[in-house]
């Protein structure tokens, strides 16, 4: 499908006069009109709750705007829970699923109340020396092996670091049980970025199916399961994108055929989804500042890989709209570039645009989440800023632009002195 951005020329151009380029925009309207439609697709399912991943879009206007349509934060550090606290979200509104927990996250976790998701059997003894347990404790599970739909495989849990083994979980829920704990969660995230429809159905069966295992052998009750994140967006025109309606009647029939029967039918689903929230609602807007040809025609942006890493990290694809060229042929060829000295620093490789000329204004697409949250400052770049457009037109700069003086801010510096 032809990817069209949500913003137009005239209207990035209002916001230049104000916010300079580059800065990543987030479409109001879209994020709570995709919110809506998730909850939706889950109304079915009394308990549902989305938890949204904290680590994707840390802004907490973006987390505000979450919270009014239903939405959760899921944290997995310190600094995201005060995030969370900040805005106001608190108690079983927080899933906190972190891995390689120092203490004082666990700490700060609890003293908010949020669900504890333990990402191993000995966080359980952990857990437990920091005072008396809580209620219900959610277990991260790993399942090994490859994880396939269909003859696809997807990804190879046996090779990733998170969860433990389901002998593992039954010892942890034993040893929970004694401690006090009454309530379950089982969470597992075991494929990122899934464009199909059957990731989430696949996952909340073998999800099922484990939790009547584990009732069956301990009486615990489970009061949740935990889909996590991974279901992905279509960054590429080519792509379908995913029909969430489609997948919560897909996690709704397993539901029935698995849980219901078992007579679990009062157990509630939780997602910690992060890009399907939030990615196609969010585009990085940069300037030309520089074109040159040698042995191919290269198109320089005031944007770089400091503002959008993966195309440098995972060489992954973003589609790029030159805004008032919408609808020109796309008949020259360009890299476009940022300006670190890395080569990896290219937002495109051969890609097919329309003429492009200094002074054009690039939207880069479906930047709104693991984006500027992303960035780093290697080279001394520095991060742009953060805009908010609102459904009316409006706009609200959600988060300044870095400057040298926050670069230098972290030196303990008596010695030399810096001037802006
Ligand atoms: C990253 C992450 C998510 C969100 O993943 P998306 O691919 O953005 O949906 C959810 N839960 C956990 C524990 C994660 O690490």
């Amino acid at each position: 499908m032809k990817k069209t951005p949500f913003v137009t020329l005239e209207k990035i151009q209002e916001i230049t006069k104000t916010i300079p380029t580059p800065f990543h925009i987030y479409d109001e309207a879209g994020i709570r009109a995709n919110a809506r439609a998730l909850r939706e697709a889950f109304a079915w399912n009394k308990g549902f709750k989305e938890y949204f991943a904290v680590k994707a879009t840390p802004n907490p206007y973006i987390l505000k705007l979450l919270h009014e349509e239903g939405c959760g934060c899921d944290c997995a550090t310190y600094t995201e829970l005060l995030l969370a606290e900040a805005v106001g979200i608190t108690g079983h509104d927080i899933m906190f699923s972190s891995n390689v927990t120092p203490e004082l996250d666990m700490r700060k976790a609890r003293e908010l109340g949020a669900y504890i998701n333990l990402d191993d059997a000995t966080y359980v003894d952990f857990l437990a020396k920091l005072g008396p347990v809580p209620e219900t404790v959610c277990l991260r599970y790993n399942p090994g092996g490859s994880f396939s739909l269909g003859n696809t495989i997807m990804d190879m849990p046996r090779d990733a670091k998170y969860g433990m083994t389901e002998d593992q979980l039954g010892g942890a829920v034993l040893r929970l049980q004694k401690l006090g704990v009454k309530h379950f969660g089982i969470h597992a995230f075991l494929a990122s970025n899934t464009t199909t429809n059957e990731y989430y159905p696949e996952l909340a069966a073998k999800l099922f199916r484990l939790a009547v295992r584990l009732k069956n052998a301990t009486g615990a009750h489970i009061a949740f399961i935990n889909l996590s994140g991974g279901i992905g967006v279509d960054y590429r025109p080519e792509q379908p994108a995913c029909d969430i309606r489609v997948i919560g009647q897909g996690v709704r029939e397993k539901y029935e055929q698995i849980l219901t029967p078992a007579g679990m039918d009062d157990v509630a689903i939780f997602s910690e989804l992060g890009r399907f929230m939030l990615a196609p609602y969010g585009e990085l807007i940069s300037t030309v500042l520089h074109q040159k040809h040698i042995y191919r025609e290269y198109v320089g942006l005031d944007a770089c890989a400091a503002d959008l890493m993966r195309p440098a990290m995972y060489g992954a694809y973003h589609h790029i709209t030159v805004l008032g060229k919408e609808d020109a042929v796309l008949d020259h060829v360009y890299d476009v570039t940022g300006g670190l000295c890395e080569n990896n620093d290219k937002f495109a490789i051969e890609r097919s645009l329309p003429e492009i000329r200094v002074g054009d204004i690039l939207a880069i697409h479906d930047t709104g989440a693991h984006g500027h949250c992303m960035g780093y400052n290697y080279n001394g770049k520095l991060r742009g800023a953060e805009v908010l457009l609102h459904p009316d037109g409006s706009f609200d700069l959600i988060r300044r632009a870095e400057t040298p003086m926050d670069y230098f801010a972290t030196l303990d510096c008596t010695e030399f002195s810096f001037h802006n």
